[in-house]
């Protein structure tokens, strides 16, 4: 007897499967059911619905190279979403320690040692000095 695992295997041969988009849509669709919950509209539950029924069509279909530059494109979109998230988080775990400034000249961010009070700083990358302000 075939076990259930390699039933599962036999039939995604050849599917698309799971990507980034896949999981943007669900958790899109759970964020729109959470909504849905406090203002409870038939709309909102048939597009968290609809989105949910999409995703896992996307994640069957054997349109491999059509479903792969769909998530090109969502991609292209969102990883520099992701990076400045990425960036902000990283400035708010840092804020006891660091301050970020962008230098005016060649407008590269510098990780400055918190120094308060108005001081000069000299760019690494283009040897500028101009004026920081640490207040708090
Ligand atoms: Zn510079």
């Amino acid at each position: 007897m075939e076990s259930i695992k390699n039933k599962l295997i036999r039939f995604m041969t050849g599917r698309y499967g799971i990507d980034p988009l896949y999981y943007a849509g669900l958790f899109l669709a759970l964020g729109l059911m959470m909504i849905n919950m406090m203002v409870n509209s038939t709309i909102l539950m048939v597009i968290s619905n609809g989105l949910i029924l999409l995703m896992v069509l996307r994640g069957f279909s054997r349109n491999i190279s059509r479903r792969r530059s769909e998530n090109e494109q969502f991609l292209k979109l969102w990883n520099p979403v992701k990076k400045s998230g990425r960036i902000f988080l990283r400035r708010i775990k840092e804020i006891r320690v660091h301050r970020y400034r962008k230098c005016p000249h060649c407008r590269k961010t510098l990780k400055l040692p918190i120094k308060r009070g108005k001081h000069m700083v000299k760019c690494p990358a283009c040897k500028e000095s101009f004026a920081v302000r640490v207040i708090v």
